[in-house]
C-alpha cells in the first residue's frame, strides 16, 4: 500500500528539514489517506481544523515538494479531507463558527498577528468566553498549586541586596494583596539571579495564607508545548480552565513566547481574562518587553502596563550574604575568609555561586578535610580560569542599544538611519570579538538574512577604529562594561 510506505518516508525526509519537534506535534497528528493518479491529489486527514490550517499555511510548500517527488509528480495538489466534526471544513473559510473548545480562546479573530496591531486598544476581548457543560470539569481540577516548588524557594530564604530590592518589595507587596496594586507584576533579569525564586516565593506566601488560592505556575516553554498538545488532542478547553480558573497565575520566563504567534493569541485572551477579574499575574523575563523579539505588540503592551522591575547583579556583599545563607540552609559553617573568596570567584551569577558552594562542601566533606582557603582555592581554580561572565548576544546587544538610546528591537530592525547602523555594527563588533558564535548566529540573532552584512559591519569598525580615536574610546568604554 501505497500511504504505508510513502508517509513514514515522508515523515524521514521533512524530519531532516523541519526538525523532530515540529514532526512530533504537527507531522504525526496527521493520517495520510490516499492517493489519486487521475487528478495527481493526495489526500490527507488533520486531527482538527486547527492543525489542518496550520500545516497548510506553513507546510503546503514542502508537502508538495516532498510527497511530489516520493510520488514521482512535479505538481501535486494537496487535500485535507474533512474532519469529523461538521463544522471543521467551513472553518478554513475564516468565518465560520471553530468548535466551542477552540471558538473560546481563537475567538479575537486574527490567530497572526504578531506586530501588526500597534494600535490595538488595551481591551479586553468581547466575545464571551464559551461555558462548557459541567462534565468537562473533571480534567481541570487536577491540583490547587499546579508545579509550585514549595519548599525551597520563599521569602525566608531569599538575600535582600540593592541589585534586587525593589522587586523583593514588590513581590512581598504583591504576596500580602494579590492582585490589588501591581497587576500584572513583571521581573526581568539575567539568569540565575532569583527570578524564579522570587516568583515561587509569592506562590508560597500566598498559599500559607489562602489555601483555597488557585495557583497556576507555569513556565512559558511549556506552556508552547502544553498548548500545542492540547490542539492537538482536541484539549483546548481543558487547557484554557486550568488558566482561566486561577486566583493567582505565575508565568516564568515569558521570553519564550517568542515568535510562537498562536501560543500568544491563547496567552492574550488568558490574560484578558484574568485581568479583567483582577487575579494577580506575575511574569519573569530574561528581559525588558520591548527587547524581546518577536513579541505582539499588544501583548508587549500587556506586559507593561503593571509594573517593571529589574533584578540586577548582586554585589559583593550580597554575595557574601548569600553564601552564609545557603550554608546555613545546609548546615555547613563557613569562614569569612571562605565566603569571601567564593563570592568573588563567582562574578555575577547566584545559580552558579550556590554550584560552587556545593562543590567546596562536598569536596571538604569527601576527602575530610577542614574547609579552609587554600581548600576552596584548589577546588574552584579551574572555575576562575575557565569563566569570565558568560556574555552572550542579548547582553551585548542589549547593552550597546541602550547606550545609543535605542531599543534592541530597533537594533534587530531594517531600519538604518545612521546612528542605529553605527550602534549596529558595534554590537556585531562586540559580538564578534567577545562571543564565540559563528557570522550565521550572530546575524540569525540580529534578524539577518545574509551574513555578509555581519562581515561588512565588522570591517568598517576595524576600519573606523585604526583611525578614529574617539570611535576607539567608545568601544573599550563599552567593552569594559559589557565584560565588568
Ligand atoms: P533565575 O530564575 O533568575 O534564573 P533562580 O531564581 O532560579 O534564577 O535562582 C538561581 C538560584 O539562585 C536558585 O537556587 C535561587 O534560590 C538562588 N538565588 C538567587 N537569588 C537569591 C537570593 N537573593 N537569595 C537567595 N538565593 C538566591
Ligand atoms: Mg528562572
Amino acid at each position: 500500500m501505497i500511504a504505508d510506505t510513502i508517509w513514514p518516508e515522508f515523515l524521514n525526509i521533512v524530519r531532516e528539514e523541519v526538525g523532530s519537534r515540529v514532526i512530533e506535534t504537527w507531522f504525526k497528528a496527521v493520517i495520510f489517506c490516499g492517493w489519486d493518479a487521475s487528478t495527481k491529489t493526495a489526500y490527507l486527514k488533520a486531527p482538527n481544523p486547527f492543525v489542518k490550517d496550520w500545516l497548510t499555511t506553513h507546510y503546503t510548500p514542502l508537502f508538495e515538494r516532498h510527497l511530489g517527488r516520493l510520488l514521482h509528480e512535479h505538481h501535486i495538489k494537496i487535500l485535507f479531507l474533512q474532519t469529523d466534526q461538521p463544522e471543521a471544513a467551513s472553518a478554513h473559510a475564516g468565518n465560520a463558527p471553530l468548535r466551542s473548545e477552540t471558538a473560546s480562546i481563537f475567538n479575537s479573530n486574527a490567530i497572526s498577528t504578531v506586530g501588526k496591531n500597534s494600535s490595538e486598544a488595551i481591551v479586553p476581548s468581547k466575545v464571551p468566553l464559551t461555558i462548557k457543560p459541567a462534565v468537562h470539569s473533571v480534567a481541570k481540577s487536577t491540583s490547587n498549586q499546579a508545579n509550585l516548588r514549595s519548599h525551597q524557594y520563599k521569602f525566608s530564604n531569599f538575600v535582600v541586596g540593592p541589585h534586587n530590592s525593589l522587586a523583593y518589595a514588590a513581590a512581598l507587596a504583591i504576596a500580602e494583596k494579590p492582585g490589588k496594586l501591581y497587576n500584572p507584576f513583571f521581573i526581568y533579569g539575567r539568569s540565575g539571579l532569583g527570578k524564579t525564586h522570587l516568583l515561587h516565593a509569592i506562590g508560597n506566601a500566598i498559599k500559607e495564607t489562602n489555601k483555597n488560592c488557585r495557583i497556576v505556575y507555569q513556565s512559558a516553554d511549556r506552556f508552547v508545548n502544553e498548548f500545542i498538545n492540547a490542539i492537538r488532542f482536541d484539549k483546548v478547553y481543558q487547557f484554557e480552565s486550568k488558566y482561566k480558573d486561577a486566583d493567582l497565575l505565575l508565568v516564568d520566563d515569558i521570553q519564550f513566547l517568542s515568535n510562537k504567534e498562536q501560543t500568544q493569541e491563547a496567552f492574550f485572551h488568558i490574560f484578558n481574562m484574568l485581568h479583567q477579574a483582577q487575579k494577580q499575574i506575575v511574569f519573569t523575563s530574561d528581559s525588558l518587553p520591548r527587547d524581546i523579539a518577536g513579541l505582539a505588540e499588544r501583548m508587549r503592551s500587556r506586559l507593561e502596563s503593571g509594573l517593571v522591575t529589574d533584578i540586577s547583579l548582586p554585589t559583593l556583599e550580597t554575595k557574601i550574604a548569600i553564601i552564609k545563607k545557603k550554608a546555613e540552609a545546609l548546615n555547613e559553617i563557613i569562614t569569612d575568609e571562605v565566603a569571601d573568596y567564593v563570592a568573588s570567584v563567582i562574578i555575577s551569577n547566584v545559580r552558579e555561586l550556590e554550584g560552587a558552594l556545593i562543590r567546596v562542601f562536598a569536596f571538604a566533606s569527601l576527602t575530610n578535610q577542614q574547609l579552609t582557603l587554600e581548600l576552596a582555592q584548589k577546588v574552584l581554580a579551574r572555575t576562575k580560569d575557565t569563566k569570565g561572565p558568560a556574555i552572550d548576544l542579548q547582553k551585548i546587544g542589549a547593552h550597546v542599544a541602550k547606550h545609543f538610546d535605542y531599543s534592541l528591537q530597533e537594533i534587530r530592525s531594517a531600519k538604518r538611519d545612521k546612528e542605529l547602523t553605527l550602534a549596529r555594527h558595534i554590537a556585531i563588533y562586540l559580538m564578534k570579538q567577545h562571543t564565540n558564535h559563528s557570522l550565521r548566529e550572530i546575524g540569525k540573532f540580529l534578524q539577518r538574512k545574509d551574513h555578509s552584512t555581519i562581515l561588512h559591519a565588522i570591517d568598517k569598525v576595524e576600519e573606523r577604529k585604526k583611525h578614529d580615536a574617539a570611535f576607539l574610546h567608545l568601544l573599550q568604554q563599552l567593552e569594559h562594561q559589557i565584560m565588568s
